[in-house]
């Protein structure tokens, strides 16, 4: 085995002597210096990363539309229409990358997303999923904090630094991630003259937004923050990066409304507004109308593939619930097992969730903190009592909940 040497000898590599190294370790026949050892590391490392650079997706591990819709339909309720489009894109999508192989004159361009539906309606879910089939680096980055350069705020690379620090710094990972940015409808123009004042966090933003959705070489300074002229960049090309943008566009059901109602005029006009649902407006939503949101044109054309999320209703908060592969009730069924206790509940338990997620308007996302209230005092306690099974009945859970500061979930 290597060991430390005492004597005067010299590295093999670089020929310092033990003086002027700080370590000299040797083997059977030679030596080898700390920075030497270091700098084979790092050759190490580099070489593995090369190997293993754009590993795992290639055409017969690429899963097909179906079978990517089918892998949502175990994890997210419902929004069969998103799924449908995210299935298509992100097939499409890596079906892009891989056929530069079979290079000939047709280029197929960079299809980014736009989902756009109210919050908790499952829009990072989806994107989250997808990632997890692909098993690529995936991240959520807000719009809401990103300002154009020199602002307060984060720069638009920074989308970049998260994606890289998720991929271990494997750039040729990094390079075929996804990237979900949430609240998209944030960072609309905030007027329609876009000459007023300067909109740092809004136009500026979506400027700033599009060298990267249509895909370039940006320098990423690797620990984020803001560019400091000392700190090494690593380039970044985002042409295979995949965007999914995310956003609630409130009050866009109304543009969506207005267009419908300005274009059918004349003759047909009644019978086509009688097919108008108006109790899910954002079906009908199409490119014009993110434009009179405020989202600028050249974005929009970036976005091309727009699909929308349904408002979930109580049967869809029910099966929330219950049936998605690690719903909220599996997973407390599980935390229970590991103490081996078998935890269930009774039927109307799972009504009176979701009665309290519609009462407090707290939608999927509070489904999860009212099962939380419910469970808690039953948490603290079974890990210590001996019992093999505990049962949720419908008074338990009404008693719990109502004794807990159901005030401080209206706000959450
Ligand atoms: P959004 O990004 O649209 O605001 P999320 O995807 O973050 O919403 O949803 C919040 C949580 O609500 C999810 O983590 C999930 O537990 C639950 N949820 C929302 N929609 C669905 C759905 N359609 N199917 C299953 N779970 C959902």
């Amino acid at each position: 085995m290597a060991k430390k040497t005492n004597n005067s000898s010299s590295c093999s590599f670089c020929g310092r002597g033990e003086a002027e190294v700080n370590m000299l370790i040797s083997g059977i026949s030679g030596y080898i210096c700390d920075t030497c050892s270091n700098q084979a590391h790092e050759i190490v490392a580099e070489t593995i990363k090369e190997n293993k650079a754009v590993p795992d997706i290639n055409f017969d591990t690429l899963p097909k539309p179906r079978e990517i819709k089918e892998f949502l339909d175990q994890y997210i309720i419902g929004q069969d229409d998103a799924k449908r489009y995210l299935s298509v894109s992100v097939y499409n999508h890596y079906k892009r990358i891989l056929q530069k192989v079979l290079s000939d004159d047709v280029e197929i361009e960079k299809s980014n997303i736009i989902m756009v539906g109210a919050t908790g309606t499952g829009k990072t879910l989806l994107a989250r999923t997808i990632a997890k089939l692909l098993k690529v680096p995936f991240t959520i980055v807000d719009a809401t904090v990103l300002t154009e350069a020199g602002y307060v705020g984060e720069d638009i690379e920074s989308i970049l630094t998260r994606l890289l620090q998720v991929a271990d710094y494997d750039v040729a990972a990094a390079e075929r991630g996804i990237v979900f940015i949430d609240e998209i409808d944030k960072i609309a123009r905030k007027s329609d003259n876009p000459s007023v004042t300067r909109d740092v966090s809004g136009e500026g933003v979506q400027q700033g937004l599009l060298k990267l959705l249509e895909g370039s070489v940006i320098n990423v300074p690797p620990q984020g923050g803001r560019k400091h002229p000392e700190q090494k960049m690593i380039q970044v090309n985002t042409k295979n990066v995949l965007f999914v943008c995310g956003g609630a566009f409130d009050g866009i059901e109304r543009k969506i409304a207005q267009r419908l109602n300005t274009r059918v005029v004349g003759y047909s006009a009644k019978a086509k507004n009688q097919n108008i649902d108006h109790s899910n407006m954002l079906q009908y939503i199409t490119p014009t109308d993110l434009k009179s949101f405020g989202l600028i044109p050249e974005i929009i054309g970036r976005l091309p593939i727009l699909t929308y999320l349904e408002p979930l209703d109580r049967d869809a908060l029910l099966q929330i619930l219950t049936e998605p592969k690690n719903s909220i009730i599996k997973q407390y069924e599980k935390l229970f097992s590991i103490d081996n206790i078998k935890l269930t509940f009774d039927k109307d338990v799972y009504e009176y969730i979701v009665d309290k997620a519609v009462e407090f308007k707290l939608g999927a996302r509070g489904l999860r903190s009212i099962v939380e209230t419910i469970m808690i005092d039953a948490m603290f306690h079974s890990p210590s009592e001996n019992k093999k099974k505990i049962n949720i009945t419908y008074k338990y859970a009404v008693e719990q909940f109502e004794k807990s500061d159901i005030h401080s979930l209206r706000i959450a």
